[in-house]
């Protein structure tokens, strides 16, 4: 089969009238992006679809693999082409049910006629198509009301565009059309599909990850470094932040009694992240939090949490479940990434009975115990800051430059 285009709609992204001009600019902008390197095609971009014109159908199930994953992209189809001619688009639909000889199978034609000139009518090309299926295939039966398929016929000036495929595309908005979060990006499985997940709604992302060397490995870092190149892999560039936490965090597990710790921990995660985020330009922080997973996650810890930030704090995977979470990091290639055994900060520090339902006046009064602006700038002046493509490539920073701090924590442990 030669398809001769593929047409895609935009489904959400078409309510959102105000702003479809430049939503259709950057969507064209960043399908080009993920289809760099094949050829054979061009793009052409209407208010309601896109065509993509293939000249030869060379990389065609590479571009659909690709187009699978662009955010903004609701469904699409794979397209042949029939001359404006009822025999030759009668041929095609043979070429097409190819597919469909292997069992009994129900089936509407539905017609389209944007070309008016055309000379039959829209039902009387249904009785023509359909009929000649009738007679050709005895497997196929009708049924409008809820057919295996459909075959859609689409009378244009070009040409008769005939198609039964509608693949569907992850949806949302075009990448980077919102304004920008920073999110918490962990080693583990949740963070990075949270990070996905606000990608698709259009929302730029910034990485905000939490080191304590020697505790942390270079592997564990490396890690964040290659969750941080696949996600980039739709988007283009992605900022990453990594954070020296060691000395702060060690202060805590000394200065806090053990079962505020891990509140405590992210209490100050979430105040460095606040003013990197200011000084980045995000609106709002992200987590990969998912209600009652674990100690950190119930709404008591939550509200102690987020108390020490006036941002939104976004929480994409809220209300989730861990298996469809791991489904989503399986289909956008970060579960193997992420199931790789490198332990992040909170892992190795985690209390041995952290609170589930800490309170907040305890959580405050025990930080205030002690003053902590001076630790926090320090920790805030260790901030390094990666840029990341899908080449993997660090623009900014050297990996090899990090330095690994060499005290001995050996007491904490
Ligand atoms: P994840 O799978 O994302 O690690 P989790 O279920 O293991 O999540 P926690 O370890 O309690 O849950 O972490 C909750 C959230 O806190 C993470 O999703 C992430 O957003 C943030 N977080 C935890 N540790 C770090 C870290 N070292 N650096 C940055 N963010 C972190
Ligand atoms: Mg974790």
């Amino acid at each position: 089969m030669e398809y001769s285009h593929i047409i895609i709609r935009y489904g959400e992204l078409t309510l959102k009238s105000g702003n479809r001009n430049e939503f259709l600019k950057k969507l064209t902008k960043n399908i080009r992006y993920n289809l760099k390197g094949l050829e054979g095609f061009h793009i052409q971009t209407k208010r309601d679809r896109m065509y993509i014109h293939l000249d030869s159908n060379k990389n065609v199930e590479q571009i659909m693999f690709k187009l699978k994953k662009v955010p903004g992209i609701h469904n699409f189809s794979p397209v042949l082409r029939a001359k404006l001619d009822v025999e030759d688009a009668k041929k095609v639909i043979d070429n097409l049910l190819q597919t469909k000889l292997d069992k009994e199978y129900t089936f509407k034609i539905q017609t389209k006629r944007p070309n008016k000139n055309f000379e039959f009518h829209t039902n009387e090309l249904n009785n023509i198509f359909g009929s000649h299926v009738l007679i050709n295939y005895k497997n196929l039966k009708v049924n409008v009301k809820q057919p295996d398929f459909v075959i859609n016929v689409e009378v244009r000036s070009e040409g008769i565009f005939i198609f039964t495929d509608f693949i569907k595309g992850v949806g949302g908005f075009p990448v980077n059309t919102s304004s920008k979060a920073l999110l918490l990006l962990s080693g583990g499985i949740d963070s990075p599909v949270a990070a996905h997940a606000l990608q698709v709604k259009g929302v730029e992302v910034e990485m905000i990850h939490f080191q304590s060397p020697p505790f942390t490995s270079q592997e564990a870092l490396q890690k964040i470094f290659d969750l941080t190149i696949k996600l980039s892999e739709v988007v283009g560039k992605i900022k990453l932040h990594v954070v020296n936490f060691t000395k702060l965090q060690t202060e805590i597990v000394k200065r806090i009694p053990s079962n505020y710790t891990m509140t405590s921990t992210r209490r100050f995660m979430l105040r460095i992240a606040e003013e990197v985020a200011y000084k980045e330009g995000c609106l709002a922080i992200a987590t990969g939090e998912s209600l009652g997973q674990v100690a950190s996650q119930t709404l008591e810890s939550m509200n102690c949490i987020n108390e020490v930030t006036n941002l939104p704090v976004l929480r994409p995977l809220l209300t989730m479940d861990k298996v469809d979470i791991i489904k989503i990091a399986q289909d956008i290639d970060t579960l193997e990434i992420s199931n790789l055994p490198f332990e992040d900060c909170c892992t190795i520090f985690t209390p041995k009975a952290p609170k589930t339902r800490p309170r907040l006046e305890k959580i405050k009064s025990y930080e205030a115990r002690d003053d902590y602006s001076e630790l926090i700038e320090e920790t805030l002046a260790s901030v390094k800051t990666y840029l990341f493509d899908k080449d993997g490539q660090v623009i900014s920073k050297d990996i090899s430059e990090d330095k690994v701090v060499k005290e001995d924590f050996s007491d904490l442990l």
